[in-house]
């Protein structure tokens, strides 16, 4: 895996997932488990809301049943990974959950003298 791919190619969606990406409306809220995706342009954003996890620096899941049942990444996790700035906000937040992660453990364990 090269790092300097951008990680539209790594999640290799369909041009029809790529287009319904960068079309649809929607709004994102970082969350502790990663990303929530709202598809505003339904009349019930609610009932279209998912929660893509990261892994690895990449959208790695997504509960919708499109993710599931079809090869290749979902609207969702094609929708962060197109918007650099939005993957880069999950990216920080779960570096620093790991930090703050690995501090307690830490003070939980200390080394021995
Ligand atoms: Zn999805």
């Amino acid at each position: 895996m090269s790092p300097s791919a951008h990680p539209i190619e790594q999640l290799e969606p369909t041009q029809r997932t790529l287009r319904r990406a960068q079309y649809e409306a929607f709004e994102f809220e970082l969350v502790a488990q990663g990303i929530l995706v709202r598809n505003a342009s339904h009349a019930n954003p609610e009932d279209h809301e998912y929660l893509v996890t990261i892994e690895d620096d990449l959208p790695h899941s997504c509960p919708c049943p499109a993710d599931e049942h079809h090869r290749g990444a979902c609207k969702h996790r094609v929708a962060v990974a197109i918007r650099t700035s939005v993957l880069e906000a999950a990216r920080h937040a779960q570096r620093i959950r790991e930090l703050q992660t690995s501090e307690v453990q830490a003070t939980a364990n200390p080394p021995s003298p």
